[in-house]
C-alpha cells in the first residue's frame, strides 16, 4: 500500500507514497477478525548528530482484533477498540500505532556517529581525528585577566603583632602628663 501522509516522527518518518509491504494473517475469531501483520516501511531522515540524510527500512509487528459491528465485545477498553466497518478493517491507525511508536526520535547514521563539532560545524566523521580549537571561551577571558592580576599583587598580611603591643593605655598617661607639665 502506499504510505499516507505525515507518516513519520521528527527527525524520520515514510516518505508519503511510498510502497509499504503488508505481510498480513487474518483470522476469524468469535469475536471478530484478528489481524496478525508485518509492515516493511521505506524510512527516510535527517542523523540527529550530524544531519546526513539516513535512509533505512523498518519492520514493524502488530497484532489488532476489529470486533464485529453487531458485537459487544464487552471489553474494558471500548473507547480503543477497532471495529470491523461494512466487512473492511481500517489497518492506517494500527500501522501508525506499531510503526510510529517504535521509531527512533534520535534516529543516527550510525551508532558512533561523532556528530558535528561545536566550534565550526565541520562533520567529525570526516575532520582529522584531533580536530580540535585552541580558542578560549570568551566568557573567561575577563576572569583570566582578574586572575593575572591578583598573582602579581597579592594582598600583604594584614596582622602585624606589634601594633597593638603599646596601646591607647601609656600614650594616654603621656598626653595627661604633659598637661599637667604645661
Ligand atoms: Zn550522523
Ligand atoms: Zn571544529
Amino acid at each position: 500500500m502506499p504510505a499516507p501522509e505525515d507518516f513519520g516522527v521528527e527527525m524520520v518518518g515514510v516518505p508519503a507514497g511510498a510502497v509499504i509491504e503488508l505481510d498480513l494473517r487474518l483470522e476469524a475469531v468469535l469475536e471478530g477478525v484478528l489481524v496478525t501483520g508485518t509492515a516493511t516501511v521505506p524510512l527516510e531522515g535527517e542523523c540527529a548528530r550530524c544531519l546526513d540524510p539516513i535512509s533505512d527500512t523498518f519492520e514493524a509487528d502488530f497484532q489488532e482484533l476489529f470486533v464485529y459491528p453487531d458485537t459487544r465485545s464487552g471489553g474494558n477498553a471500548e473507547d480503543d477498540e477497532y471495529r470491523l466497518e461494512d466487512d473492511l478493517i481500517d489497518l492506517e491507525p494500527v500501522l501508525r500505532d506499531a510503526v510510529l511508536l517504535a521509531l527512533p526520535l534520535s534516529p543516527l547514521c550510525r551508532d558512533d556517529c561523532p556528530g558535528l563539532c561545536a566550534e565550526c560545524g565541520v562533520r567529525l566523521a570526516d575532520a582529522e581525528p584531533d580536530h580540535h580549537h585552541d580558542v578560549a571561551d570568551p566568557r573567561w577571558a575577563a576572569l583570566h585577566e582578574l586572575t593575572g592580576g591578583d598573582a602579581e599583587s597579592a594582598p600583604s598580611a594584614p596582622a602585624s603583632p606589634t601594633g597593638g603591643s603599646g596601646g591607647p593605655g601609656p600614650r594616654g598617661t603621656d598626653r595627661r602628663e604633659r598637661r599637667q607639665e604645661g
